[in-house]
């Protein structure tokens, strides 16, 4: 297999720093042709030391000029900032896969762009397909951008698939038939699952003393701040049923989510002859991470291997409405569609950012972004006066969504106490 070309967007964080232990253990297999991230100098500058990339952003213009003060790599790195930096870094004709790992709303539009740009784009961040899912895969349909996805469950589903993907979205590369067998054409329903987080087993009425570091403290996963406290709400999965209903062109109706506490089962697919198979493997986001640079190849990868009779069991359990309320509102906001994912993940940000300072109690988290969703219904309900402004209706442009997001977080901040 010829060398493959990447640019990482997030390159400092989660997925970035696991992107990259991939990458070193497969020399030879990978070129690091950008690294973008959003402020992190110190980690970044060790980066461009050890992975050498023609160039490196920072998406904040201050932090990009304190890196290029320390003239890291011997200033053979091109260092450049802010949104025009991520643009030049997907859009360099060299770059073959993109991997979008930046938390937030700044990676939509480099992300958009590495799909118009017809590049194979790895998906790990969320806010790409909650926020512009529908866009997001038209375009990859028209310019043959082939979409991967990065995040454990989505990945699972495509692995069931066999690595065939019914959104639309371009073809393998060198892939001549579609894969036949177990590729979507017998597709019935995928089955999320999801850890439940650390409070599956609180009962509600204790809901009100959860503190923060428990709040933190995932019981499988090692993962940001944000991301964790969306498990324990499980608005993480409600976005993850949000994805993939763009990811895999399927309804909702056809989107289960199911708790499965030892997060070995990391999806299911139901076919229509009642076949089930699932993608099993220890928690560790190399896996997938590995599964999406390897595509359409399989890499090896040297890590602690599954070993069933030990783990002795798996068990499975249906969701708790009443203890996880904020999956049901991206239930919700999905099945009013248009910009209601994008408002109310950009309530969520805000919510959760706030939350994370110390702003209020966990429980809280739900009841705001609640009243969120109450604004959110009232706004696009048909209206005499015309109602809701036309981007919340529908996201036609990354713009569009950028503004529904705003919407959600202006909307949160007047919510919250
Ligand atoms: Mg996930």
């Amino acid at each position: 297999m010829a060398e493959k070309s990447l640019c990482l967007l997030g390159s400092t964080g989660s997925i970035g720093t696991n992107t990259l232990d991939v990458v070193a253990r497969h020399p030879g297999r990978f070129r690091v042709h950008a690294l973008a991230a959003h402020g992190s100098v110190e980690a970044l500058a060790e980066q461009i030391e050890r992975y050498r990339p023609r160039l490196a952003v920072l998406y904040d213009e201050e932090a990009a000029e304190r890196l290029r003060a320390r003239r890291p790599g011997n200033g053979a790195t091109a260092i450049r900032a802010g949104m025009e930096g991520l643009l030049e870094a997907v859009g360099a004709p060299e770059v073959d896969q993109v991997v979008s790992g930046m938390v937030g709303a700044i990676g939509l539009r480099p992300t958009y762009a590495a799909i118009e740009g017809g590049k194979q784009v790895a998906i790990a961040n969320k806010e790409t397909l909650v926020l512009a899912g529908e866009l997001m895969v038209s375009k990859a349909a028209e310019t043959g951008s082939r979409l991967l996805p990065m995040d454990s469950e989505h990945n699972a589903v495509f692995q069931c698939l066999a690595g065939q993907i019914g959104n639309g979205s371009g073809p393998a590369p060198g892939a001549g038939a579609a894969p036949r067998g177990n590729g979507r054409a017998g597709l019935e329903r995928i089955v999320l699952t999801a850890s439940g987080g650390p409070f599956r087993d609180w009962p509600l009425e204790r809901f009100g003393e959860i503190t923060l570091d428990q709040a933190l403290a995932h019981p499988n996963w090692k993962m940001g701040p944000k991301i964790t406290i969306d498990s324990a709400t499980m608005m993480n999965k409600g976005l993850e049923v949000i994805e993939a209903r763009w990811l895999f062109g399927l309804p909702p109706s056809r989107i289960r989510v199911l708790i499965h506490r030892q997060s070995i089962v990391h999806s299911l697919v139901e076919f229509t002859d009642g076949s089930v198979i699932a993608q099993l493997g220890l928690p560790d986001m190399r896996t997938p991470i590995a599964y999406c640079l390897g595509y359409p190849e399989r890499l090896a990868l040297d890590l602690p291997r599954l070993n069933l009779a030990e783990v002795g069991r798996l068990d499975f359990e249906d969701v708790s409405p009443d203890k996880y309320g904020c999956l049901y509102l991206a239930l919700e906001a999905l099945e009013l569609g248009g910009g209601a994912p994008a408002a109310l993940n950009g309530a969520n940000e805000a919510v959760v950012g706030a939350y994370l300072k110390g702003a209020f109690a966990f429980a809280e988290i739900h009841r705001i972004l609640s009243r969120v969703m109450g604004r959110l219904r009232g706004a696009l309900a048909p209206r005499r006066d015309g109602g809701a402004p036309s981007w919340l209706g529908a996201v036609r442009s990354v713009d569009d969504a950028i503004a529904a997001d705003r919407w959600g977080r202006d909307c949160a901040a007047t919510e919250m106490p």
